[in-house]
């Protein structure tokens, strides 16, 4: 995905996956998708607030859940909290409890796929290591 895309491309985008294109939607995605970053709806919800005052937590996470089905963007959880992720390519990530530093790790296929998964189809796996970052410990 390039850094570019235009409203016209992500309305497309939207609409292609069955999503009308309000401006809400719009954001989320600019937020999202844009960036390749990791956002738990509520911070996505704050950021979005300072926009969209009237933006309700509830279109929030039916626009992810949506852009999830779709594919566009990953969920996994970290300290019980829902994360998503738009970048979507395979990662592992690393998680600082104590600032909640959260960073993407290598994309070695090879760490995702052991053997008892060849017959399977893997849409997506991530492990999460947590401890303590160097600024913390
Ligand atoms: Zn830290
Ligand atoms: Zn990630």
């Amino acid at each position: 995905m390039s850094e570019e895309w235009s409203d016209t491309e992500i309305s497309t985008l939207l609409n292609d996956n069955g999503m009308r294109a309000t401006p809400q939607r719009m954001a989320i995605c600019k937020e999202l998708l844009l960036k390749k970053c990791h956002r738990t709806p509520n911070e996505l919800h704050e950021e979005l607030c300072q926009r969209f005052p009237t933006i309700s937590p509830n279109t929030v996470y039916l626009t992810l859940s949506q852009l999830e089905s779709s594919g566009l963007i990953r969920r996994f959880y970290v300290d019980g909290q829902a994360i998503y992720d738009s970048n979507t390519a395979t990662h592992d990530h690393i998680y600082c409890r104590v600032c909640k530093l959260l960073l993407d790790v290598g994309t070695e296929n090879s760490i995702h796929t052991p053997k008892c998964t060849e017959e399977w189809s893997i849409e997506w796996g991530t492990r999460v290591w947590s401890g303590v970052c160097p600024k913390c410990h």
